[in-house]
Formats: C-alpha cells, structure tokens, sequence
C-alpha cells in the first residue's frame, strides 16, 4: 500500500476537508500510532498505521468498485432536491459512501461506475486518459456520408472542436424514420453525443452507453450491478 500525506488521509475518511485536516494537525489534535504528530509533511500508510483525531481512530473505508446498468429517468448523484430516483438507491446494502465516475444524462441508461476510491474517480475524469466509451444511439432519419464523417473528424461544440470519434450505422428504419448508430467518444463533455447528433440535425431519440473502455454491460440488466474485478480496476488506472 502507498503512503499518502495525512491531511489527505484524514480528508479522504470524510472527517474534514483538507484544509481543515491541516488545521488539525496544526493545533496537535492529531494522532499517528498513538503519538501526536504536529507536522505537516508527515506520511502514513492507510489501513496500516492508525490516525486518531482528538482521540477517535478515523475509519478509512476500503475501496469498492462497482459497474452500473443505470436504467433511464434515474439521476447521477448520490441525492436528489426533487426526491427523483438516483444511482445510489440501486446500493442499499453498501455502506460505504460511493458516488457516480462522472455522469450519464437522466434519460440516458447504460455502464456506469459507482466507487468511494476519490482518486480512481479523478484519474478516469482527466481528459489525458483516453478511455473510449461506446454509446448506441436511436436518431432521427438516417444519416448521411457527409454527416458522420463530420462526427469522425469533430465537430464544433461550444468553439471547440470535438476529438475524433469512432461512427458505425447499425441499422435503418424506413417505417419510424430512424437510426441505431454505434459512436466512440473518448471526451466526457456535457451531453456530447446529444449535442454532435443535434448538431448533424439527427436528434438523439434514445441513448444506451455500452462501453467503459474495456468493460461491457454483459448479461447485467438495468439496475443490476456488479463488482468490478481486482485485474479490471487495475486496467482502466
Ligand atoms: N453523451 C450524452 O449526450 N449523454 C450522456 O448521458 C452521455 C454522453
């Protein structure tokens, strides 16, 4: 286990903010294996060396890694001021305190990660790490050629230009004058493909992500979940 500076570990157990866990160590109300520790640089090892704050040991949760079916009309936030569902009513039985790895739109259903590790959330956000996500996308009519090439290429979205995404039709229909397109996106912009499709004039009708880098939905329904393997945390940090 790596050692991390002890404002962060006191933070990270959800007792204070950072600044605040500084203060605390400042005013010597903080322990490291039993002896008050006064300094500011001071490393620990979490889960091995114990950190008292005025005396209580403060529990660092262990990490835990979820994958999500998020079904539509659900919220990506651990609450909600309009009593709407949200992702953590599916982990009634978790006690630690996850929360959503960024955000699927409310009527947008499909992969979600749900972890407590802050860190891991952060490391997947940053747009330096690339990881593809995989939507399935029903829009309006069929789109041309010249329109997906523009999806490929990026498209301008608030000035700027988007990256290069990966766009392949599945399927037609004449009948109810739409489309199931496949497109790959690495970026996490708000409500990207929504706004590259309405951008093109194919409105998004419905949306399903399906691919978190390496991760697929499998054989989950929506509102199931499961555990994310040791080997698959590993492969998306
Ligand atoms: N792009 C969107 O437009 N919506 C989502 O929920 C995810 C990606």
């Amino acid at each position: 286990k790596k050692m991390e500076r002890l404002q962060k570990v006191i933070a990270d157990a959800g007792v204070t903010s950072r600044r605040k866990a500084e203060k605390l160590i400042e005013e010597g109300r903080v322990k490291v294996n039993g002896s008050v520790v006064k300094e500011m640089g001071t490393k620990v090892t979490p889960n091995k060396d114990t950190v008292e704050v005025d005396h209580v040991p403060i529990d660092r949760e262990e990490p835990v890694y979820y994958l999500l079916y998020k079904p539509k009309q659900v919220i990506s936030a651990v609450s909600d001021d309009k009593n709407r569902s949200v992702v953590t009513d599916f982990f009634e039985e978790e006690t630690r305190r996850i929360f959503p790895v960024g955000r699927l739109d409310y009527d947008t259903s499909g992969l979600l990660l749900m972890t407590n590790d802050g860190e891991f959330a952060n490391l997947l956000m940053h747009p330096k790490n690339k990881v593809f996500k995989t939507y399935v996308a029903k829009v309006r009519g069929r789109p041309s050629k010249e329109s997906l090439h523009r999806l490929q290429t990026g498209i301008e979205l608030e000035g700027r230009k988007t990256a290069p995404a990966k766009v392949k039709i599945k399927s037609s229909n004449k009948k109810t004058n739409s489309s199931i397109v496949e497109i790959s996106i690495h970026e996490g912009r708000n409500q990207q493909v929504r706004k590259m499709f309405e951008e093109i004039d194919h409105p998004v009708i419905k949306l399903k992500r399906e691919k978190y880098g390496p991760l697929t939905l499998e054989n989950l329904r929506p509102g199931e979940k499961r555990k994310l393997k040791p080997i698959e945390v590993k492969q998306l940090k």
